[in-house]
């Protein structure tokens, strides 16, 4: 039924859950699957010298945490059978990033969690998924921390 399924993850465990959702489906339906993170745009503003130094750092440190996450999703996925892709996004904004990944890999489900790596702070939704929800325009599965 799904074709391909585009996994937005942000390292936390919420996130992880919905790899192993994903894994699933992929093996039922036989779906390509890619695994996304979407670095945040620089968060600062300045100028000069210590403005580039700071956005180096921010950019060296989110890079990290990309690979970190895809990397852990990639991993959980091949245990469980699944071969998946991994892409490194951007956008203005994160969700931003996932609609653009959307279009880009021609996905027909997303899966990702309720809630990422700030935690139960949003009771119902985090910022990301209802975002993702309010624009996207196809299936979307969100996994329950
Ligand atoms: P908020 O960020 O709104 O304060 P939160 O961190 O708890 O709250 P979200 O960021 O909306 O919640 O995270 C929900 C889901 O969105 C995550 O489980 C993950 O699937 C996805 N997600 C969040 N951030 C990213 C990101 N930078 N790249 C890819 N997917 C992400
Ligand atoms: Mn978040």
């Amino acid at each position: 039924m799904f074709k391909h399924i585009l996994v937005p993850v942000d390292g936390s465990e919420t996130a992880m859950l919905a790899v192993a959702k994903a894994a699933a489906l992929a093996k039922t339906f036989g779906s390509a699957v890619t695994a996304l993170h979407v670095i945040d745009p620089y968060p600062f503003t300045g100028v000069g010298a210590d403005f580039a130094y700071g956005q180096a750092q921010y950019i060296n440190a989110a890079t990290a945490e990309a690979h970190a996450a895809l990397d852990a999703a990639q991993k959980a996925m091949a245990d469980a059978g699944v071969q998946a892709a991994t892409v490194v996004g951007e956008g203005h904004t994160v969700h931003d990033g996932i609609l653009r990944a959307v279009e880009s890999t021609g996905a027909d489900l997303v899966v990702m969690g309720s809630h990422g790596r700030r935690g139960l702070e949003k009771l119902v939704l985090g910022s990301v998924t209802q975002r993702v929800l309010g624009a996207v325009h196809i299936s979307v599965l969100v996994v329950r921390s």
